[in-house]
C-alpha cells in the first residue's frame, strides 16, 4: 500500500484527493491519497516523519510551499526557480522537492493550443505571483519569444524578471496601466491574477486587437469560462482554462510516487468540472 497526500492548512479546498484517487482507481494501484491538515509550526516535524508515516511523499500547499523548498535535501531546477516546491518524495532517504505548475501550464497549452508556440508575437503575462514565476520561467524555457510582464505592482515584476532574466534581454515590464499596448503584439496572452475568480473583478481587458493566431490562457478556474475566456472565444481566439493546468500539474507527482505517468482524460476532466460546479451550489 503506497501513501501519498496533500499537506496544507486548511486542506478541505483541495482537489488533489479527486485527482490522484481516479487515477489510483484508473490504474488498479494498492494506494491512497489523504488531506493532511498540518498546521505551520508542525510542518516541519511532518516533512521528517513522513518516511515513519508509511508515505511515498505529498503534495504541498499553502502556506507550505517555501518551507518545503527549504527542507528538502534536494530540489529541482524547477522547484529552485520559483523558490517553493508543491511536491515532496522520498528517494533512497532522502527528501526531493519539485514545483510543478511550470510543467502543468506548459502541458496545458500543448494539449489544448498546440502550435501555440509557433506563432509570432510576444508572451503577455499578467500577473507576478508565485504562479507566474512558475509561468515565467517555463515560457522562458519553451520559446524563444519574448516575455512582456505587466502587474499591478510593478515591484513585484521587476523582482520576478530580475530573477530569470538579470540583464533584461527577454522580459520587458509594463505598467499595469498600460497593459492594453500590449495585446496586439501578443501571441500568448495569460492570466496569472486572481482576478476573474469568483468573488472577484473580471480582468479588465480588450483581447480583440489580438493576432487571429494569439493564444488566451487563464490559469483562474473557477469559473472554467472567466469574462477574459468568454471574450477572447467569441473575438474567435484559441482559449486554454486553468482547469488543464490544474490537471497537467498533478501528473508528475503521481509519477514519482506511485512510478505510473497517469493520463488526463476528458473522464478526469469530468470529474473535477462536476465538482467545481457541486461546490458553487453548495455556496
Ligand atoms: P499570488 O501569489 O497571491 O498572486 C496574485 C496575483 O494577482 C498578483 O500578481 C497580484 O498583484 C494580482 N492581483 C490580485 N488582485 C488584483 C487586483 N485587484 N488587480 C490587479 N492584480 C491583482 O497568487 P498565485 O498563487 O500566483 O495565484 C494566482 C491565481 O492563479 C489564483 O486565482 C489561483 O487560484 C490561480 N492558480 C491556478 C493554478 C492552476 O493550476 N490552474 C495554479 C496556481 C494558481 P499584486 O502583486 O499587485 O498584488
Amino acid at each position: 500500500m503506497i501513501k501519498a497526500g496533500v499537506v496544507g492548512w486548511p486542506v478541505d479546498h483541495s482537489r488533489s484527493p479527486l485527482i490522484h484517487g481516479y487515477w489510483l482507481e484508473q490504474n488498479a494501484i494498492a494506494g491512497s491519497y489523504e488531506k493532511l491538515p498540518v498546521r505551520p509550526e508542525d510542518f516541519a516535524a511532518f516533512v521528517g516523519s513522513l518516511h515513519d508515516g508509511g508515505y511515498a511523499g505529498c503534495n504541498v500547499t499553502i502556506p507550505h510551499k517555501e518551507a518545503a523548498f527549504s527542507l528538502a535535501d534536494d530540489v529541482s531546477e524547477e522547484a529552485r526557480a520559483v523558490g517553493a516546491a508543491n511536491l515532496l518524495w522520498l528517494e533512497n532517504g532522502r527528501v526531493k522537492a519539485s514545483n510543478t505548475d511550470t510543467f502543468g501550464f506548459i502541458e496545458s497549452l500543448n494539449r489544448v493550443a498546440p502550435g501555440w508556440n509557433d506563432g509570432a508575437g510576444s508572451c503577455f503575462v499578467l500577473g507576478a505571483g508565485g504562479a507566474a514565476r512558475a509561468i515565467v520561467f517555463g515560457l522562458l524555457q519553451a520559446s524563444t519569444r519574448p516575455v512582456v510582464l505587466a502587474n499591478r505592482t510593478r515591484e513585484k515584476a521587476q523582482e520576478l524578471a530580475g530573477r530569470f532574466d538579470p540583464k533584461g534581454a527577454r522580459v520587458e515590464i509594463i505598467d499595469w496601466h498600460q497593459r492594453q499596448s500590449a495585446v496586439a503584439n501578443a501571441g500568448l496572452v495569460v492570466n496569472t491574477t486572481s482576478l476573474g475568480m469568483h468573488g472577484q473583478p473580471a480582468l479588465e481587458i480588450d483581447v480583440s486587437p489580438a493576432r487571429p493566431d494569439c493564444v488566451v490562457a487563464d490559469i483562474v478556474y473557477s469559473p472554467l469560462e472567466t469574462p477574459l475566456l468568454a471574450q477572447a472565444r467569441s473575438t474567435g481566439l484559441r482559449v486554454v482554462d486553468g482547469l488543464w493546468m490544474l490537471l497537467y500539474q498533478a501528473v508528475p507527482s503521481f509519477e514519482a510516487w506511485f512510478d505510473v505517468r497517469p493520463a488526463v482524460t476528458p473522464q478526469l476532466r469530468k470529474l473535477v468540472e462536476d465538482d467545481l460546479i457541486a461546490d458553487r451550489e453548495r455556496e
